[in-house]
């Protein structure tokens, strides 16, 4: 026997030290066999139903309280003393979100939190956007989050949003995603006249000033003679069907974003394609771990934010106080100090990270990076250039999170967004560090972050929501 032999002269048996002592990077299907993918594989279902419902942080939240009433929570009084099991939930302005469910120890140890967000990157309409140009009319954009232009340009786009009336009436509009809806677009030069174009560098090529959405062809109806038909036409199209008058988009959040439906990826089916998996590929199994809670140890909140994408400014995002409020009054409510609560508490900051791609190998360091299929990933720190903007978990803290995933048998992977000084990113890990908790980023490994499709594996979704429930049941 070779080994033996191997053995007894002295030589190491490298295969099983090396199994003994290497980290196990192994395929998350190798890892968990065929049962947890076809669990995987159900539980994108459901994941692409919410996508194709949800496409804005409004739609998000809608889609969530509905969800959460069905699944026995009730809105939030901070006047009221909570049971362990109670399950209530708090909605900041129909565009961020707050779920708790008491804990046998309430929130005298701390609290457990999932933090992710639920706006992405989109086209939003600027003020006054209608207008008229080469007999077409079309809205004048203000793009939001960090895009690349050109992505945006020849795809088809849904409109979402809400218009506030000059009388104070409230009127929600989504067009473009119901079967036989018009969409709308944003055009682009055809390559025959894309000499000009094609000799700009990429970040040049295209400006926010093009981004301007076509929305009709056809001057008013009937009208022989008058100014601006076109623009007027789509007006009067705008005042038959909501009621609204041009200034009435003043007082308006109004959102394009892709109007196609998350889809199956692959031969295998083994990646769902969609828009804004980032982050709604984290909050979506925020939100099933919480649903599935049943009486934890400690209280557990599940908190969708909006505004992350601009910095999470605002009184919708997580750099508001809204999240350190709900812990407040949740703490006050046990007679507990909130500032003595939050130092005990902690949080998984539920965030995509850059999946590595084959394609763009070279902003990627291999070794650390994140790989679709090899489960949910952390982020020990986020940031750019010498992990400035990061908030740098602890070695106790990541070494806590590794032990209560390993228990539960959640595949995961560690890893940075790209190579040492390539770029880098934040999340709202620093928002909510701010409050002395421990907190570490966590999320699912995106293909083509932040382009209007995304991709992403059905395997690491599923293993994000096990992270998830295994922290909240953790003691
Ligand atoms: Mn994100
Ligand atoms: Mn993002």
């Amino acid at each position: 026997m070779p080994k033996k032999n191997a053995k007894a002269a002295g030589k190491p048996d490298t295969k099983a030290l090396s199994k003994e002592l290497f980290r196990d990077r192994s395929h998350a299907a190798v890892k968990t066999g065929p049962r947890e993918l076809g669990r995987a594989n159900k539980f994108a279902e459901g994941y692409k139903d919410f996508l194709n419902r949800s496409k804005t942080e409004r739609e998000t939240v809608d889609y969530t309280v509905q969800a959460a009433e069905a699944a026995g929570f009730v809105p939030f009084d901070p006047n009221t003393k909570y049971a362990p099991g109670d399950r209530v939930y708090y909605n900041n302005r129909g565009k961020a979100i707050c779920l708790a469910v008491i804990g046998k120890k309430g929130a005298s140890e701390g609290v457990r939190i999932a933090a992710a967000h639920i706006d992405n990157p989109r086209i939003d309409l600027k003020p006054i956007p209608l207008y008229e140009s080469g007999e077409m009319a079309l809205l004048k954009t203000h793009y939001y989050g960090g895009i690349k232009k050109y992505q945006w340009t020849a795809i088809p786009l849904s409109m979402h949003g809400k218009i506030v009336r000059k009388d104070g009436t409230e009127i929600t509009v989504c067009v473009g995603e119901k079967e036989g809806d018009p969409q709308f677009t944003i055009t682009d030069i055809l390559p025959h006249l894309g000499r000009d174009q094609m000799q700009k560098p990429l970040g040049q090529a295209f400006t926010g000033e093009d981004l301007n959405i076509l929305v009709g062809s056809l001057p008013l109806p009937g009208a022989e003679e008058g100014a601006q038909l076109y623009k007027l036409n789509i007006m009067n199209i705008l005042h038959e069907q909501y009621g609204v008058v041009e200034s009435d988009l003043i007082s308006a959040e109004i959102t394009f974003t892709p109007a196609f439906k998350a889809t199956d990826i692959g031969f295998d089916r083994s990646m769902v394609g969609g828009y804004g998996h980032d982050d709604r590929v984290c909050a979506y199994p925020a939100l099933e771990a919480i649903f599935k809670c049943k009486t934890p140890e400690h209280t557990v909140i599940t908190c969708l934010a909006d505004k992350e994408e601009i910095g999470s400014v605002g009184n919708t995002g997580l750099a508001s106080f809204f999240l350190d409020y709900f812990v407040s009054d949740l703490a006050e409510a046990e007679g507990l100090n909130p500032r003595h609560v939050w130092s005990m508490s902690n949080c998984l900051s539920a965030d995509v990270t850059a999946a590595f791609d084959p394609n763009y190998g070279y902003a990627y360091e291999a070794n650390n990076a994140c790989y679709i299929n090899r489960g949910v990933g952390i982020m020990k720190y986020t940031g750019g250039g010498g992990k400035s903007g990061s908030n740098d978990a602890s070695a106790e803290f990541v070494g806590w999170v590794r032990r209560m995933l390993d228990k539960e048998e959640v595949v995961w992977q560690i890893g940075e967004i790209g190579k040492v000084d390539q770029g880098g990113g934040g999340t709202v890990a620093l928002d909510i560090s701010r409050h002395n908790a421990d907190v570490i980023d966590v999320g699912v490994p995106v293909l083509s972050m932040h382009a209007p499709f995304e991709v992403i594996s059905k395997l690491d979704l599923y293993m994000t929501y096990k992270a998830f429930k295994a922290y909240f049941e953790a003691t």
